[in-house]
């Protein structure tokens, strides 16, 4: 029966196709009875694949394509008729009290805010747009004008259009560090101790296209010359190519002329290069996942796997979604996280938010709760987990606090306990033992002042074992020099530690 109606549907939308306007009108549709060959095939022959499964693919596709699929015995179910309609519907579902952030209010939101808390953000311009709009990030820190040697987090939104509600995410988590810097203790550690860069609109001139035109649009602004718009997600540099990707400038995932072709995309290069993040999140829509790289090939090695792994499984926590490797979905060459990672060495997540392109703005404030305490997560372990990978730079191991310090050794300890991955290991222990170093000077400093609490709170945390050790041998050292000023019930203490 619902096979029934599914086809009727089907083929009263193909008849409705085409006589709308000139310009060809784009479905939404589940093609089955696909092979993962075949969904791996449509992708770098530069389909729209919005969510796939073991056997079908959402597709966004036009009437022809429709009917291709149709001939070829593959059963087609149409989910959103007409895409411009869908974003016309979408439009009218908002009010007062519930609506998508605009270019023009996300602008007026972010220099409101750089205004009310000049103590806790700065607004900048890290590039312009073919149509000359600003690509605006807020830098949320304290002592915010200044480069302190704090981990560092990154949270973007709409490197695609039409994709709405990865503008929501990014703004809300940027509100409630700065409206509850106050009032919530862990807000306040992670904007006094982090430093978290906002960009909510990586795409603007292909956000105020999809609104303003209420076009179902995915790409930027660019003028092929006869065609339109780069996939900026397939347009940066590293293992940029034909794989899930295409090389027409009429295609949805048009790759550009070449790595970094485009503004937008260079302006985020130039930002990750300057502020050396060590996480980060790209929000899209939508299938409910959270990817880790790499995306542009099959099982293609990520020394950091067992990181990303962790990290993706504690944000599920928080929204339901599916962790996966990117490249599960199908390979793609030139997306955002192989570059953040595979070149920058940041722990790099792409969510895809919801069930659908964009919901009911209704719906805003319930993605929204899903979603921010994965946000405030990655911030946090941007300090704990971020200072192990290559990225962990020894100017942020230098700077540690006490506390930040035994947060690091903890949460990595935990997760690499037991690691049978020699290289991995390897690589993770001379982070660790900088991270212990610093952490036993600390405490020999404040053992030197009369002060043993944080020797009690590292002789009681087993992960910190190494750590208890470098303090013995400091301790023994410079006591048995006259300059020193450890306490004798102290030095015998920590000899019998
Ligand atoms: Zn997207």
């Amino acid at each position: 029966m619902r096979r029934f109606f599914t086809t009727i549907f089907c083929c009263i939308s193909l008849l409705s196709f085409g006589t709308v306007n000139a310009e060809p009108v784009k479905c939404l549709a589940k093609v089955s009875r696909l092979t993962n060959k075949q969904i791996v095939t449509l992708a770098s022959q530069g389909f729209d694949i919005a969510k796939r499964g073991v056997d079908f693919a959402e597709m966004v596709l036009e009437q022809d394509q429709v009917q291709a699929f149709v001939s070829k015995g593959h059963p087609v179910k149409v989910i959103i008729p007409d895409l411009d309609a869908y974003i016309k519907k979408v439009k009218s579902t908002q009010n007062k009290n519930a609506s998508y952030y605009t270019y023009a209010t996300m602008e007026k939101q972010l220099k409101a805010w750089a205004e009310k808390y000049p103590e806790l953000c700065v607004l900048e311009s890290i590039g312009k747009t073919h149509e000359d709009r600003d690509i605006w990030a807020l830098k949320i820190s304290d002592n915010p004008a200044k480069n302190e040697p704090e981990p560092a987090a990154l949270l973007m939104g709409a490197h695609h259009a039409r994709e709405w509600p990865s503008i929501e995410v990014p703004m809300a988590t940027a509100k409630k560090l700065l409206t509850e810097y106050d009032s919530n203790p862990e807000v306040k550690n992670l904007v006094d101790n982090r430093e978290t860069w906002i960009v909510p609109m990586v795409n603007p001139d292909g956000v105020v296209y999809s609104m303003e035109k209420s076009k179902y649009w995915r790409k930027n602004r660019r003028n092929n010359g006869g065609t339109w718009g780069v996939d900026l997600n397939r347009n940066y540099g590293y293992q940029w190519g034909n794989v899930g990707a295409s090389s027409s400038g009429s295609s949805d995932t048009y790759h550009g002329t070449g790595p970094f072709s485009e503004p937008e995309s260079s302006a985020l290069k130039a930002l990750v290069e300057r502020e050396k993040f060590q996480a980060s999140i790209s929000f899209h829509t939508y299938s409910e996942l959270i990817l880790y790289p790499f995306g542009y090939g099959y099982n293609i090695p990520n020394p950091d796997s067992k990181v990303f792994v962790k990290m993706a499984k504690d944000m599920s926590q928080f929204n339901q979604y599916t962790p996966k490797n990117s490249a599960e979905l199908y390979p793609a060459m030139g997306d955002s996280d192989d570059f953040f990672y595979g070149e920058m060495k940041m722990l790099s997540f792409t969510f895809e938010l919801c069930s659908t392109f964009i919901p009911a703005a209704s719906q805003i404030s319930t993605f929204n709760e899903l979603n921010v305490p994965a946000c405030l997560y990655l911030i946090d372990k941007a300090g704990t987990y971020g200072l192990v990978t290559p990225a962990g730079r020894d100017e942020l191991i230098s700077n540690l606090s006490f506390d930040a310090s035994m947060n690091a050794i903890v949460d990595n300890v935990d997760l690499f306990a037991g690691e049978g991955n020699a290289a991995m290991r390897n690589e993770v222990l001379k982070q660790l033992e900088k991270i212990s170093q610093r952490t036993a000077a600390l405490v020999c400093t404040d053992l030197k002042n009369g002060d043993s609490a944080s020797w009690q709170r590292i002789k009681n945390t087993p992960q910190a074992r190494l750590a208890v050790s470098f303090i013995r041998n400091r301790v023994l050292f410079e006591s048995a020099h006259e300059s020193s000023t450890y306490r004798e019930d102290l030095v015998a203490e920590i000899k019998n530690s």
